[in-house]
C-alpha cells in the first residue's frame, strides 16, 4: 500500500486523561479486536495504560468462537481481567445458515465453565445490522444465552441495537437471570426506568458523550447510582472529543467524567459506585 493512502487511520492515539481519584472498572472491552488498519492490541500495554489513569480492572468480551477461546486464555494471564463470552447476535444467523449454531453454542457453554468467565455476553438482538431473515436465529440464540446465564449463575451482558421492545419482552418471557447488564445502553428515559424497575444494570459507553445524544444523557440522569456502569466497548465508540481514533480502556475516564456531570455527583462518588456495582454484578476479582 502506498504511503499516505491511509492517512488519518494512523493518527496519534488520544492523550491519556488525568488519572481518576479512585479506581474504576471498564465493564465491556474487546482487547481481541483492533480497528482496520491498526496493529493488534498489545494487551499488557493496554492494561498498563488503563491502570495509570485509574481503570484498574476490565471485563474482556469475546463474542465469536475465536474471541471466546482467546478470552479464556488472556484472563488466566492477567488478574485485572474477567471474561465475558457468547455468540454475538450478528454472528448467530451466520452460524445458523452454515448449520453449526448448536455446535458453536456447545463450545461457548464448555468455555463458560472457566471460573473467571463471569459474564455471558454479549448476546441479545441487533435489528440494525442483521435483516429480518436473521431474526429467528437471533432470538433463539438470545433465549439460549439467557438460559445459560441462569444455569451457570453468571451475569448476562446484553447487546440491544434497534430492538428495545423485543429485548425486554424476551427477557420477561424467559425470566431474567439475577444479574442483567444492558451493555452500551441506548434507550430513552422510559426504557431506563423500566430496566431499573426490573433491577437491571445500565452500562454507558462513549455514545453518552456524543453531541447528538441528549436523549441518552436524559436516560442517564434518571438512572440511580446503584444501577450505573461504565464501559468503552473498545475499539469502538470512542468518546468525544476523540471520535475517529480507536477506543481503548485508558479512555474510560473521559466518559466517566461526563457521566458524573450528567448525574450531578462528584467524580469520586461515581468511581466508587461503578466499582461497587461491578463487584455486585461479577463478584470480586
Ligand atoms: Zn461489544
Amino acid at each position: 500500500m502506498s504511503k499516505g493512502q491511509h492517512s488519518g487511520t494512523h493518527s496519534a492515539p488520544p492523550p491519556a486523561p488525568d488519572p481518576l481519584p479512585l479506581p474504576i472498572v471498564d465493564n465491556h472491552t474487546h482487547l481481541d479486536i483492533s480497528r482496520e488498519g491498526h496493529e493488534p492490541v498489545d494487551v499488557a500495554a493496554a492494561i498498563a495504560a488503563a491502570k495509570r489513569v485509574g481503570v484498574n480492572r476490565m471485563v474482556q468480551v469475546g463474542c465469536d468462537l475465536d474471541g471466546a477461546r482467546w478470552t479464556v486464555q488472556v484472563i488466566d494471564e492477567h488478574p485485572e481481567l474477567l471474561g465475558g463470552i457468547a455468540i454475538h447476535p450478528n454472528e448467530a444467523p451466520k452460524h445458523n445458515e452454515r448449520g453449526d449454531l448448536a455446535e458453536a453454542l456447545a463450545e461457548i457453554e464448555a468455555l463458560a465453565a472457566h471460573p473467571r468467565v463471569r459474564a455471558i455476553g454479549e448476546t441479545g438482538l441487533d435489528y440494525f445490522r442483521t435483516g429480518p431473515e436473521g431474526v429467528v436465529a437471533q432470538q433463539d440464540s438470545f433465549r439460549w444465552h439467557i438460559d445459560l446465564a441462569k444455569r451457570t449463575g453468571k451475569a448476562l451482558q446484553i447487546h440491544d441495537r434497534d430492538s428495545h421492545d423485543d429485548v425486554l419482552r424476551i427477557l420477561q418471557e424467559e425470566g431474567a437471570p439475577e444479574k442483567v447488564v444492558l451493555h452500551c445502553f441506548s434507550g430513552d428515559v422510559t426504557m431506563a426506568r423500566e430496566c431499573v424497575d426490573r433491577g437491571y444494570y445500565l452500562s454507558y459507553s462513549g455514545t453518552v458523550t456524543f453531541k447528538n445524544a441528549r436523549p441518552l444523557r436524559n436516560a442517564l440522569a434518571v438512572t440511580p447510582l446503584e444501577h450505573v456502569l461504565v464501559e468503552t466497548d473498545a475499539p469502538y465508540l470512542t468518546p468525544a472529543p476523540h471520535r475517529g481514533a480507536p477506543n481503548a480502556p485508558y479512555l474510560t475516564p473521559v466518559t466517566l467524567r461526563l457521566m458524573a456531570d450528567v448525574l450531578n455527583v462528584s467524580v469520586p462518588t461515581l468511581c466508587a459506585a461503578v466499582s461497587d456495582n461491578s463487584e455486585q454484578v461479577y463478584g470480586p476479582w
